[in-house]
């Protein structure tokens, strides 16, 4: 991200202007974790939302290998979704999907994997199903609103495990979720990390931030008020709004 902005117009005649990101510039490199921290309505899910294209920028840049993603249409952002997906708590959000378990997943195969022979691809759907600990006889003839908070983020993750993409974008993705499914769900994106994805880590918490990533960025009111390695920041972080977070920590 190159100096990117968001503003939102609130309320009626054009509507008052709501400065939710304001330049904002980091980069995750390939394989690498990196935590967005910040605190309620500091624009985090603005930023990953931005990142997905479900929201334009107003100001400035967001570049997926060296190619500027406001100018990707049809094919070009067909292949951008192939690589890029998000995953994001809420059941409900209009963000998720609405079909069915197994349409979800027969939509996929006609739109990206159209070569793949039917009998293959039932294959790849229960091998990603399993490989996120669901059954596949459980979620297939279910709606994502249907799952629970745990099976929607693991469904989630599986279908980006179809898609074999190289960027996911998590959006406070373990927070309302048990100690135990937080755990296999950490663990799982530790794995897909060592595959080789990159992942965006949207997050309020500190500690699943050190668990997980290498990098942080910090987000105050829609500034990135520091960023580098998480070591560092937790060590000897600079700006006194990351101090008041690090004081906070138990
Ligand atoms: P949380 O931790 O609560 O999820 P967040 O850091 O993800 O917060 P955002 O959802 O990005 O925060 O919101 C940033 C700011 O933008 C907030 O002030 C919010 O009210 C505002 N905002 C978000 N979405 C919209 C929208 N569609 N229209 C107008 N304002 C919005
Ligand atoms: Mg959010």
């Amino acid at each position: 991200l190159d100096n990117v902005s968001k503003v939102y117009r609130v309320g009626a005649f054009g509507g008052k202007a709501l400065y939710a990101v304001n330049n904002v510039s980091f980069e995750v490199q390939k394989g690498e974790v990196v935590s967005l921290i910040g605190e309620s309505g500091s624009g985090k899910s603005t930023i990953g939302k931005m990142i997905l294209r479900l929201l334009n920028v107003t100001d400035g840049k967001i570049t997926f290998n060296g190619t500027d993603i406001s100018t990707l249409e049809g094919e070009a952002l067909k292949e951008y979704y192939r690589q890029v997906q998000g995953v994001f708590q809420d059941p409900f959000s209009s963000y998720n999907p609405i079909f069915k378990a197994d349409r979800i997943f027969k939509v996929l195969h006609e739109e990206f994997f159209p070569e793949v022979p039917g009998a293959e691809w039932q294959k790849r759907v229960e091998h990603a199903l399993s490989s996120v600990g669901l059954n596949p006889m459980h979620v297939l003839n279910k709606y994502p609103h249907q799952l629970s908070g745990g099976q929607l983020q693991r469904f989630l993750i599986a279908r980006a495990l179809l898609l074999d993409i190289q960027f996911l974008v998590a959006d406070e993705i373990i927070s309302m979720l048990d100690a135990s499914t937080r755990i296999d769900v950490l663990n799982l994106l530790a794995d897909l990390k060592s595959r080789g994805l990159s992942i965006l880590f949207i997050t309020h918490d500190l500690s699943l931030a050190y668990y997980i990533s290498e990098r942080a960025v910090i987000l105050y009111k829609g500034y990135v008020v520091e960023q580098g390695a998480v070591e560092r920041i937790f060590h000897t972080p600079l700006h006194p709004y990351t101090r008041m977070l690090m004081e906070s920590v138990p």
